[in-house]
């Protein structure tokens, strides 16, 4: 009975869109749709939200309405369904009035499924286009803009309170990747949702590889970088950076380096961030150096790794970020750079805002994920609410666990100079006593006559950093925000310092960036483990890659809208020389099989013998 009531659902998904079978949750939710009941949605960020509208859409008699936030979302959104073949528009102030009457007219005369709409648009079509079309249902997403909880409040959201009123038979999906329970609960009460059924379905992204690095300067961080850059050869990604200035340094020192790259901040003309967008998203530039406002508007499906400059203020902004690695189901890697430095400037900034506590407990959660000598990924689910049974073997812990030492005698002499300096110290100065260095601070505060000075000669400044972000969260010594950053001593630094307990370090890896793995193991997704005995055609992949840009070209498109990295590893592996066995690809619908079919089979048949 279930099956055939779902029969029209997997043969629309299997048509349009190409896949075989819903993810977890997709199904009850365009059920819910369908029943005309609201919903609310939580999904990581890839997780597949946008099937759960689009789906209903098609199964719906009318034009479904898609609140988005952002143009290029509208614009990427739009595109990867007209790729598939259903018709779909996006009404904003980016088209001119033909085009946009064009589609007021394609709407009224029932001819799109979907209608992409900015809220701002939304409200002023509302006594007009909306009220002469069939509306099968209200998708709102992103729908934490709603809310003032949210890190992306945007005020024209709240205005969508009326849509219920006015349209009182059209169901409201509202859709986000922020899971936070205040930002969950205001966004139902302002859409006015109607007893909506809540979905929440796993953070989990198993794809995403998570590791810290910690406590690296900066001529290491840039080492670091371009040798993990070498290492994803050709490969897109994005570095997340603190500040805007960072943004262009960085970015500075990869072009250096023969590294094709963008800047994207808030300090850029919108014309700037468009053109580092569109050069990202069509594979023009390797790399992104952004600051947090980069990101949302994309929905590049191939970006294979996100590296953090700076540690992030907090573990949704840092979820959301690492998020867009990866949305492909294909492997992706992450890196956070962890230094004091950070840590004590975002407090800072978080002791200063004005919801200072909580705030200051999001970042002390970030600091948390940083420090952990346990399996990261789960910290990062519970942190979601969500409980998970065992570690996760994708994470640097996981694959390295740290070995402990006995470090007493370390720790004694860093806390033997801050005791010696009177506690009025911050951490570079210790680090330069503790080093034996005669910068001008340490020569004239007559530091170097310490009896400390230069005792911790033998450990490398870098090896210093990392000691002290271990100490500080051992608890040896506390960080005064208020005194210029010094670092005071704790009871049970006293304790370590008077030899009445022994302090256990972890030992310092030296290893950088493991080798990336071989290809054929990238793929997580269960689709790959059919084909187990076949192998991957590196070449091939090549060739398929040049073709799937050249037919990106001739469209205009970004490559991946053709075909995503994930069909053209699935393609080089089981290398299909029919166009019904194309078609049978994961992620191939009906349309880009009788599109792209051809040409596509032309090139693997060469590969074949
Ligand atoms: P989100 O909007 O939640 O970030 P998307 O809707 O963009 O995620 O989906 C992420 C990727 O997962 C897309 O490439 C999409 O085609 C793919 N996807 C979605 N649903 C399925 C499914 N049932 N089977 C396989 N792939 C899917
Ligand atoms: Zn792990």
């Amino acid at each position: 009975m279930q099956k055939d009531k779902n029969g029209p659902m997997i043969q629309t998904l299997k048509n349009y869109f190409g896949y075989e079978n819903f993810r977890p949750l997709q199904e009850d939710i365009i059920q819910t749709i369908l029943q005309k009941k609201d919903c609310l949605v939580l999904m990581p960020t890839g997780g597949g939200k946008s099937i759960c509208f689009q789906l209903p859409a098609l199964l719906s008699e009318g034009t479904a309405i898609v609140i988005s936030p952002l143009i290029s979302l509208m614009k990427d959104q739009v595109e990867a369904l007209k790729a598939n073949g259903i018709a779909a528009g996006a009404l904003n102030s980016n088209n001119n009035e033909t085009e946009n009457s064009e589609i007021k007219r394609a709407c009224l005369n029932g001819k799109l499924k979907l209608l992409y709409i900015s809220p701002e648009r939304l409200m002023t079509e509302i006594d007009f286009l909306l009220k002469d079309i069939q509306i099968s249902l209200f998708a709102i997403d992103e729908a934490h803009c709603i809310s003032q909880w949210g890190h992306d409040f945007r005020p024209e959201y709240t205005q969508m309170g009326v849509l219920h009123q006015r349209f009182p038979n059209v169901p409201i999906v509202a859709l986000t990747a922020t899971a936070d329970k205040i930002t969950r609960n205001d966004i139902i009460r302002q859409l006015h949702l109607n007893n909506p059924q809540t979905f929440i379905s796993s953070f989990d992204r198993p794809n995403l590889s998570l590791s810290v690095k910690r406590g690296y300067q900066q001529k290491e961080k840039h080492k670091a970088i371009l040798d993990f850059i070498d290492k994803h050869h050709g490969e897109c990604g994005i570095i997340y950076c603190m500040s805007r200035s960072k943004t262009e340094s960085v970015a500075q020192m990869l072009e250096k380096n023969g590294v094709k790259c963008g800047v994207y901040h808030a300090g850029l003309t919108p014309q700037q961030r468009d053109k580092a967008q569109s050069d990202f998203i069509n594979d023009r530039t390797q790399v992104v150096c952004a600051t947090i406002a980069f990101g949302m508007g994309i929905d590049k499906s191939n970006v294979r790794w996100v590296m953090h400059y700076n540690l992030p203020k907090s573990i949704e902004s840092f979820y959301q970020e690492i998020g867009r690695a990866g949305r492909d189901g294909m492997t992706a890697d992450t890196v956070l750079f962890y230094s004091l430095a950070d840590l004590i400037l975002l407090t800072k900034f978080a002791t200063e805002s004005s919801q200072q506590s909580i705030n200051v407990e999001k970042l002390q959660r970030m600091q948390q994920y940083a420090e952990a000598d346990i399996c990261r990924r789960r910290i990062l689910l519970s942190y979601f609410g969500e409980v998970s049974e065992k570690d996760c073997g994708n994470c640097d812990v996981c694959k390295n666990p740290p070995e402990r030492f006995d470090g007493t005698i370390i720790v004694q002499k860093a806390l033997s100079a801050i005791f010696r300096s009177e506690q009025n110290i911050g951490v570079s100065m210790l680090i330069d006593i503790l080093r034996g260095s005669f910068s001008a601070d340490v020569t004239e505060k007559g530091y170097d006559k310490l009896k400390t000075f230069g005792v911790g000669r033998d450990i490398p400044g870098r090896d210093w950093q990392d000691y002290l972000l271990q100490m500080l969260q051992l608890g040896y010594f506390e960080i005064a925000y208020n005194e210029k950053n010094h670092l005071k001593i704790t009871e049970s630094g006293y304790n370590v310092l008077y030899g009445k307990t022994k302090a256990m370090l972890v030992t310092i890896v030296r290893q950088e960036f493991t080798p990336k793995q071989k290809k054929k193991k990238v793929v997580v997704e269960k689709e790959l483990a059919l084909s187990i005995s076949a192998t991957e055609n590196e070449n091939l992949f090549e060739a398929l890659r040049t073709l799937r840009k050249e037919l990106a070209a001739q469209e205009a498109l970004p490559a991946y809208i053709v075909l995503t990295d994930k069909v053209l590893h699935l393609l080089s592996i089981s290398r299909p020389t029919t166009i019904e066995e194309f078609g049978n690809i994961s992620g191939i619908g009906e349309y880009k099989k009788q599109k792209y079919g051809k040409d596509f089979i032309k090139v693997i048949k060469q590969f074949v013998d």
